[in-house]
């Protein structure tokens, strides 16, 4: 296992990390046992953020007591100075401590600076040690480079699997050079992904501290296996990893949410990536009665476009929500999947 300094940070840590948003989906005491078990099993480092409910609030519970042993991030959506500081108290508090190691504005549409209200926050909170470090998340490619370029964050977080564009991977060489912590989120591409050792394999090649975003204890197992193994690339996992870029090349929506809630409920972010999810999982569990009703709501789409708007992959998701019915349907009608 390698270890990722996160740049000018001097953070460094074992190359597996862990993404606490999907703990939001479980009780406290299964969070709080998750935690304490990647840190048993060699995670040092863990995610969360002020938008992801209990999360920040459950990684408090897990962590009082041995603070200094783990790194902290965390994230804030507030674009006033009044919400930043409201966020800030309310993160310390939720997470049992007096400072968070980064800090980071997150999923901006743009790079804020000096000029900025809440880049100097970001500025004075350091100054106060209330965190440790500037950081900032970012989902398109164009406003990340622009972050990269403006020299103000010691880390970026961006969405990054073995899926990326050549473009994404000179993003993370230039962090490099810059000298700027690289934090890879969704490296399965919203559960698009499903080879995990393929996965870190890819990681291991690249300097990008993935943050695996991790629910259940057998999903965690599975990443802390990687401590013990090899996991440099092989010609049968470059194999792997050609053919699913293949077949997953082009438009697709990575199940991030960020579009929701859609006017006539539409669950758009599984419903948009049906196609791939249905032939990538067992299949039965995307055909169930629930799941033919969730499909067909995509027939009362009123091509508001509020979705798009809202979109940081800038999909046209009424588009990709009707190739995937049609799919669909014609799966309902005995296509071999
Ligand atoms: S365009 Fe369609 S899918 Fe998007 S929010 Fe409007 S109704 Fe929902
Ligand atoms: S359509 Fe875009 S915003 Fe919505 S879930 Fe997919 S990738 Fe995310």
């Amino acid at each position: 296992m390698r270890t990722i300094r996160l740049g000018k940070t001097g953070i460094e840590v074992p190359q597996n990390a862990f993404g606490a948003l999907p703990i939001q989906r479980v009780t406290t005491d299964e969070a709080v046992s998750l935690l304490r078990n990647a840190y048993d099993g060699g995670m040092r480092f863990f995610d969360t953020a002020r938008a992801y409910t209990d999360s920040e609030v459950k990684v408090g519970i897990a962590f009082e007591g041995m603070r200094d042993k783990v790194f902290i991030s965390s994230k804030t959506q507030a674009t006033t100075r009044d919400k930043f500081w409201e966020d800030l108290e309310t993160s310390l508090a939720n997470l049992r401590t007096d400072y968070i190691d980064i800090y980071q504005l997150h999923c901006v549409s743009r790079c804020y600076d000096e000029s900025d209200d809440i880049y100097q926050c970001l500025v004075e909170a350091k100054t106060q040690g209330k965190i440790r470090h500037i950081g900032i998340t970012a989902h398109k490619i164009g406003v990340a480079e622009d972050i990269v370029k403006s020299g103000l964050y010691e880390t970026l977080q961006f969405p990054f699997s073995y899926l990326a564009t050549d473009r994404d991977i000179e993003l993370v060489r230039s962090c490099k050079e810059n000298d700027m912590g690289f934090i890879a989120m969704k490296g399965l591409s919203g559960g698009l992904l499903t080879n995990s050792r393929a996965c870190m394999a890819f990681m291991n090649e690249h300097d990008a501290l993935p943050i695996w975003g991790i629910q259940r204890q057998s999903e965690l197992d599975e990443w802390l296996s990687f401590f013990d193994s090899d996991i440099t690339m092989t010609d049968e996992i470059r194999e792997v990893i050609d053919r699913d870029r293949k077949e997953l090349s082009g438009d697709f929506c990575r199940g991030c949410g960020y579009c929701m809630p859609c006017t006539v409920d539409i669950t758009i972010n599984q419903c948009a990536r049906m196609s791939q999810m249905i032939r990538r999982a067992p299949s039965q569990n995307w055909l169930t009665d629930r799941w033919i009703d969730e499909m067909m709501k995509i027939e009362d789409c009123i091509e508001c476009g509020i979705c798009k708007t809202r979109c940081p992959y800038e999909l046209d998701i009424p588009t990709l929500l009707r190739k995937n019915l049609a799919d669909y349907k014609e799966i309902l009608d005995g296509k071999p999947v």
